[in-house]
């Protein structure tokens, strides 16, 4: 049994086809998934297709990709959009710094007020990351992220950046990235990262593992990448499954293991 803790399901490539989708997901072993949330337009859409199947959860927020001259996102409307029982994070938040051009203080600042509402209503942190590690373990730690811990997704990092987040109280979630050829530093960090700290995630529609690379993802794909991640640490598949599948439920206590 694997989970899914980290996917767009709202995004027209998987919505067009969301029987398919979740069938394919069962038949796979993948019971449950978080979909996540990117802007203040759609989260309503996201929301539905969690309140869509018991088995599914999104999370509350604004992608740091997301460029909102002049309507940004405030404390008190990411609170009362957490404030859902099929909510069960905050994010994606974050950083990145590859995205964007210009100035990048109002991509901080966001970031800030995402993990304040973490911490006002106890949910955790989809952490996204990318060329901004260091301004990211920062503001987490200098914001009291530790409070609420949460999940350094798509990890792409080192394993020094690892080891600071999982300090930090985070686990990093892998994503098909890993599964790439060319991927050979991100595969030493898999190797090391404790199994009790780590996640699995496709990011779909996204960055589809191999052997579908170049199509278009999907949560059953997540099996993949914890194939990937047992062929690296040569230990069994099952023991991948076991200790995600906790670590999803541990860290994202709202959403309930035996919903299905
Ligand atoms: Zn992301
Ligand atoms: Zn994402």
């Amino acid at each position: 049994m694997f989970v899914d803790s980290h996917c767009h399901l709202d995004f027209p490539e998987l919505r067009s086809d969301f029987d398919g989708v979740l069938a394919r997901m069962r038949a796979n072993g993948v019971t449950h998934a978080l979909t996540i949330s990117t802007t203040l337009e759609t989260f309503p859409a996201v929301r539905e297709v969690a309140r869509a199947r018991p088995n599914l959860w999104c999370s509350a927020g604004v992608h740091p990709d997301e460029r909102r001259d002049g309507r940004e996102v405030g404390l008190e409307e990411l609170l009362a959009m957490a404030d859902d029982p099929k909510v069960v994070a905050i994010g994606e938040t974050g950083l990145d710094y590859f995205r964007v051009e210009g100035d990048t203080d109002w991509q901080r600042e966001r970031f800030r007020v995402h993990i304040r509402a973490a911490r006002a209503c106890g949910k955790p942190l989809v952490v996204h990351t990318r060329e901004s590690a260091a301004d990211t373990v920062r503001i987490l730690g200098e914001e009291g992220a530790r409070e609420v811990g949460g999940v350094m997704h798509c990890f792409t990092e080192s394993w020094e950046v690892a080891q600071a987040a999982i300090d930090l109280g985070f686990l990093i979630s892998f994503s098909g990235i890993v599964t790439f050829k060319n991927a050979a530093a991100l595969k030493e960090v898999a190797k090391k990262v404790p199994l009790e700290r780590m996640l699995v995630e496709t990011d779909s529609p996204y960055l589809a593992p191999v052997p579908h690379r170049g199509k278009t993802n999907e949560p059953a794909f997540v099996k993949h990448v914890a194939e990937e991640i047992a062929r690296l640490r040569d230990i069994a598949v099952d023991d991948v499954a076991r200790s995600t599948t906790a670590n999803f439920f541990a860290l994202f206590r709202h959403a309930r293991p035996e919903a299905a």
